[in-house]
């Protein structure tokens, strides 16, 4: 009997779902992929990006070029998901499938502060990163702010990383002594999901590079004209270069289609990724995960990656009625760039108790060529 997967977004999970379904299945199975944007961002490269070190065709590659053969790719907008009957909305096309697979990621809401948007450059788009990176070409000296306007982001290293780039980057252009860079966090600490011994080294690294960090900075509003931030405890603060993480949230159709929880992202058993739909799962960015610690589980592309090898496996063993034994066990590793050509390395058990057990590996040049390697390798169609 012939069976069909759709799996919608095609970002990390997707694309790790797509063609790990495809590489399980037979061959006359369907798998349908959906994503309005026919082009796949490596998003970690966006900070390359930013001080130059990367152009945009670089980090980039059109979906289809990533895919197994065999994959039907939609481009188009998911509108709706009716997880009670298994079905999907693509504009006017309909749907109906044996599994779905919802990789749809964050949405991002930088126009939830008032002024951000005009004020500066949210770097976690290939818009923002590249005005970032002209504004950093135009800088002769001055005061750069990184600012993270929210504690719950993806990738919890990314604006630390920017920060220690930015300061690499003047470095090298000889005008480091004409510039502060200071960095203002909405959150208590830095990666604090990943433990105090994490969060403490990673402040040490931003001390030794001149690093000012201010952490719980709840931002309230940005004068884009006087360039000025106001906090929510009404002290303020002057920049010259704003680099911002915008405020993230669930997409709508998460709410539309009854599929989220009492925090708007959608929560799935945590070793099966399964919703409270049989047959429905939902990885990556786009879902919650709580760990006993109190928070949940960081939004990170290698755990995206992990869910949806684990999903794929299970979908594609059940067609076989075989028994389906993979489980996502809430192990991850993120490199943390550190400029000077290095890179840290965090990695551990997310799903230790009572706490996670992470360990960071001071900066190397290995770990920081690691990152390049696993970079140039996810481009690569082979690498799926
Ligand atoms: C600057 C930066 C650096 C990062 N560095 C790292 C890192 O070093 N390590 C790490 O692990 N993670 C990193 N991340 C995080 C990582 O990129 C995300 O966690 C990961 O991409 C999440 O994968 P996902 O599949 O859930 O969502 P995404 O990769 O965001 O994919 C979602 C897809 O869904 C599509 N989509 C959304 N809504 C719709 C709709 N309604 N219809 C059709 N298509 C839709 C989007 O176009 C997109 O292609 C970084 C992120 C940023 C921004």
């Amino acid at each position: 009997m012939t069976q069909t997967a759709i799996v919608l977004g095609a970002g990390v999970g997707g694309m790790v779902a797509a063609n790990e379904l495809r590489k399980r299945t037979a061959k006359t199975d369907r798998i349908i992929l959906v994503d309005r944007n026919p082009i796949h961002l490596f998003a970690p490269s966006l900070l390359w990006l930013a001080v130059g070190t990367r152009t945009a065709t670089e980090i980039q590659r059109p979906v289809h070029a990533l895919l197994r053969r065999g994959i039907e790719f939609v481009q188009g907008n998911v509108d709706s998901i009716d997880p009670t009957n298994r079905t999907v909305t693509v504009g006017e096309q309909r749907f109906a499938a044996d599994a779905i697979v919802i990789a749809l990621g964050a949405e991002l809401a930088p126009e939830a502060i008032p002024g951000l948007v005009e004020a500066g450059h949210n770097f976690y788009t290939l818009e923002g990163a590249q005005s970032l990176r002209d504004a950093l070409k135009e800088f002769t000296g001055g005061k750069v702010i990184v600012l993270t306007a929210a504690p719950l982001y993806k990738c919890p290293a990314a604006p630390y990383e920017a920060a220690m780039l930015i300061e690499d980057s003047l470095r090298k252009r000889g005008i480091r002594g004409r510039a502060t860079i200071e960095m203002y966090a909405a959150e208590p600490a830095p990666m604090a999901v990943a433990g105090p011994a994490v969060s403490d080294a990673i402040k040490a690294m931003l001390a030794s590079k001149g690093i000012a960090y201010s952490s719980n900075r709840q931002v309230a509003s940005v004068d884009p004209v006087a360039h000025v931030i106001t906090f929510a405890d009404g002290a303020s603060a002057a920049y010259d270069v704003l680099a911002y993480v915008p405020p993230h949230r669930a997409p709508s159709i998460v709410a539309n289609s009854g599929l989220g929880g009492e925090t708007g992202w959608i929560p799935v058993s945590r070793s099966t990724l399964e919703t409270t739909h049989k047959d429905v799962y939902a990885i990556g960015d786009i879902v919650t995960i709580p760990l006993s610690m109190g928070k949940p589980l960081p939004k990170a592309g290698v755990f995206a990656d992990a869910e949806a090898t684990v999903v794929a496996r299970n979908i594609a063993d059940a067609w076989r009625s075989q028994s389906a034994l993979s489980a996502f066990d809430g192990h991850g590793a993120c490199f943390v760039e550190s400029g000077d050509g290095k890179a840290a390395m965090g990695s551990g058990n997310f799903f230790a108790e009572p706490s996670p057990q992470i360990n960071l590996k001071a900066p190397s040049v290995l770990w920081h060529m690691a990152k390049v390697v696993f970079e140039k390798r996810w481009l690569k169609w082979w690498a799926f």
